[in-house]
């Protein structure tokens, strides 16, 4: 499909326009993990904005003791 239309400007641009992600103010795509780019399990609170596997990898480091 891209092949086809490399050679023609035009078509391919008005291709990007409709076929490109689009950009979000809302919903589950704009929670990103800050330090890897994953949006399922997303962690908020505290401002942390990290998902679980990073929050595991980084918590003791920023503090964060496991109590048990
Ligand atoms: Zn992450």
């Amino acid at each position: 499909m891209l092949n086809q239309i490399k050679g023609k400007p035009a078509k391919y641009a008005k291709f990007q326009k409709y076929n490109l992600p689009r950009q979000r103010k809302f919903g589950r795509s704009i929670k990103r993990c800050r330090r890897c780019g994953q949006t399922a399990a997303h962690i908020s609170k505290y401002g942390l904005h990290f998902c679980r596997q990073c929050f595991r990898e980084v918590a003791p480091k920023i503090g964060f003791k496991k109590y048990n």
